[in-house]
């Protein structure tokens, strides 16, 4: 690949896409006709014997013809409004993170819908649960956890709607784990090796709580069935699972509600996450960042605090790609915080928020599973990865969950997100009926135990057809940096090529408008902060900012062809950014400072472009869409200005 022209690189994603110009119409339409046949032959051949209950003359019959009229009327006006789609298949669309779909997703997809499996249990879907879970097992290779079924501590990944409900999973998951210890506690559970107190059975590691509980299933194991049954029932009876938040801390006086420790980055599904699980959102507690990653320095003051405070931690959220921004949180430092604390008897969970960034470990991973070092990376891209981007997906084996989002960098269709734990034993804490997870005892058959995935998941009933697709999309596009890699890699050089652009914007406009890239981006997301020449009132400059974002955004009532170009915005808070560097910015851009502290519009209103559409660059016309768009902005900036 290094070695390789650029355009010849993208000729090798040639088959991957629809296109932007709707290329490989004839290659979808064959798989869609050929599939659909297929799945018509399936039916017939089911009882053959069986003759067709609708009648080959039934296309006669007027109330035949009536309802056929009244659905193709619904489906064209259908049609007609989705027109006014937002086009995420053209590179001239920089906005929100969505972009074209892949093929071998799309077509896996569309050819499964029809046979309508439900992923709540393999009763329901006996091929595609299979297919989540090995999807799952592809995910934990990524990122490097233990993938091979046959081992003990393989880890488990599942899909679900979406990131935020895989955020919602890991903070589920995080509580049973770390009441647990302490409900074994509660019900007086002999000889196992349960900590001494409350205070340290809630403080137990993940990795510890997961030793805990084989030792505890071990146990079970060894007693007759109704011994084993009444220890069981008063372990259930102690679970927060069991008795409701309420109760179980009314019954522990000593323990202090858990806290979450997120970035001011976060995703606000922590927010939601932790409403929905009865925590309330007090108990996210925000860490401060430094040019939009969290500050590890931060970090460990609050972990100081709670430690002194006895406040327990569910778990620390690090962020792999914050929506915003696309910056990678400093995961290699978040682990060894966490490694000092738990020597201080603070124990806690680490889950990576990599909604938006997962898949951009595909860049770090060979073939063979093994993960690339910096210098190999490094000749392939203009700056990326900074040392501390390599040393954070070097640090995602050492964290306990993670979250990824296949309908984002995975380029496949809404519907899902993925979690991932790193040691599937855990699951048997989730389940639904425990008891019965329990029973099958740690040594079960992982394909066997997940077949009731029903059993684990947030959702009951989902789809199917979703989980072929991202199953079938790993396979033809393996997640190594020789295969699936070569979309992030487009990505990020397209990244690279804006902010390049981006800074000779700036230098030609510099009597026109003031222009930066306000921190250097760590991935693939690029944000511009503009003045305009000679305005140093802050509120002039959002208000600037916005009216340009008129001209760039989706807009329902004009026709699609009258935009150029979308993108998106987000704003700066001097909360998030902190003084100094919203200072910096600030005069950068010549904006004053002097009035920050009594005007409420504490905050810079920046555009914001998520590059994703691996087409940006299209080395088959030579045309650079990120020129376009620096030359559209230009002649836009005349007008806004006015
Ligand atoms: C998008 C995103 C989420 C939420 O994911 P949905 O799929 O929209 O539910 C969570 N965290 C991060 C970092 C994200 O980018």
């Amino acid at each position: 690949m290094d070695s390789a022209a650029p355009g010849a690189e993208q000729r090798r994603l040639d088959a991957c896409f629809l296109g932007p110009y709707g290329e490989n119409d004839s290659l979808l339409e064959k798989l869609v006709v050929e599939f659909l046949r297929d799945h018509v032959h399936w039916r017939r051949n089911f009882h053959p014997e069986d003759p067709p209950a609708i009648p080959t003359t039934a296309a006669q019959h007027p109330q035949y013809q009536a309802l056929e009229a009244k659905m193709r009327r619904e489906l064209h006006q259908l049609s007609a409004a989705l027109k006014q789609s937002v086009p995420f298949h053209s590179p001239r669309y920089i906005g929100h993170m969505a972009s074209d779909l892949l093929l071998p997703g799309l077509a896996a997809q569309i050819l499964a819908l029809p046979y309508n499996p439900n992923n709540v249990s393999e009763d329901a879907a006996p091929i595609t649960v299979q297919l989540e879970i090995q999807a799952g097992l592809q995910l934990a290779r990524m990122l490097g956890y233990p993938s091979d079924p046959t081992r003990p501590d393989c880890a488990f990944g599942h899909l679900t709607s979406g990131g935020t409900l895989a955020n919602y999973q890991a903070l589920r998951l995080a509580l049973a784990l770390k009441a647990f210890p302490v409900a074994l506690r509660a019900a007086d559970v002999p000889d196992i090796g349960v900590p001494e107190d409350d205070w340290q059975a809630f403080n137990l590691e993940p990795a510890a709580a997961i030793a805990l509980l084989v030792r505890w299933q071990d146990w079970l194991a060894r007693l007759d069935d109704g011994e084993a049954r009444a220890w069981r029932e008063r372990f259930q009876a102690q679970r927060p699972e069991t008795l409701g938040l309420v109760e179980f801390f009314a019954r522990h006086r000593d323990l202090k509600v858990p806290q979450v420790l997120a970035p001011i980055t976060a995703h606000y599904s922590w927010s939601k996450g932790l409403k929905m699980l009865g925590l309330g959102r007090a108990q996210l507690r925000l860490v401060a960042t430094r040019g939009m990653r969290m500050d590890a320095d931060a970090l460990r003051q609050v972990l100081d605090d709670c430690e002194r405070e006895r406040q327990p931690v569910l778990t620390v959220v690090g962020v792999l790609g914050s929506t915003e921004y696309g910056t990678i949180d400093p995961l290699d430092e978040i682990v060894q915080a966490r490694r000092d604390m738990a020597a201080r008897g603070l124990g806690f969970g680490i889950h990576v928020d990599a909604a938006w960034g997962g898949y951009l470990a595909t860049l770090f991973r060979n073939p063979d599973g093994s993960l690339r070092t910096p210098a190999e990376i490094r000749g392939e891209y203009r700056d990326f990865p900074q040392p501390e981007v390599h040393a954070a997906f070097a640090a995602l084996a050492e964290t306990d969950s993670v979250t990824v989002d296949p309908h984002k960098l995975g380029y496949l269709p809404y519907g899902t997100g993925a979690f991932i734990c790193r040691d599937h034993r855990a699951t048997a804490l989730i389940a639904e009926q425990a008891d019965y997870v329990f029973m099958e005892g740690a040594s079960g058959d992982y394909m066997a135990r997940y077949r009731q995935l029903g059993q684990y998941i947030p959702e009951g009933s989902k789809s199917g057809a979703a989980a072929a697709a991202v199953y079938v999309t790993h396979r033809v596009l393996p997640l190594d940096h020789a295969n699936f890699g070569l979309m992030p890699r487009q990505t990020v050089l397209a990244a690279e090529a804006f902010q390049a652009r981006a800074q000779r914007f700036a230098r030609d406009m510099q009597g026109v408008v003031s222009a930066c890239v306000p921190f250097p981006p760590d991935s693939n997301l690029v944000c511009l902060a503009l003045n305009p020449h000679g305005n140093r009132d802050l509120a002039t400059a959002n208000a600037f900012v916005r009216r340009l974002y008129d001209e760039l955004r989706c807009d329902p009532h004009k026709p699609l062809q009258v935009k150029q170009f979308f993108s998106s915005i987000t704003t700066l808070q001097r909360s998030m950014v902190g003084d100094a560097e919203l200072h910096r910015i600030l005069d950068g851009l010549g904006i004053d400072t002097g009035t920050l502290d009594h005007d409420r519009a504490d905050r810079l209103v920046i555009l914001r472009h998520t590059l994703m559409n691996p087409y940006l660059i299209d080395h088959e016309n030579g045309i650079s869409y990120i020129d376009r768009y620096f030359e559209y902005l230009g002649v836009l900036l005349g007008t806004a200005r006015g």
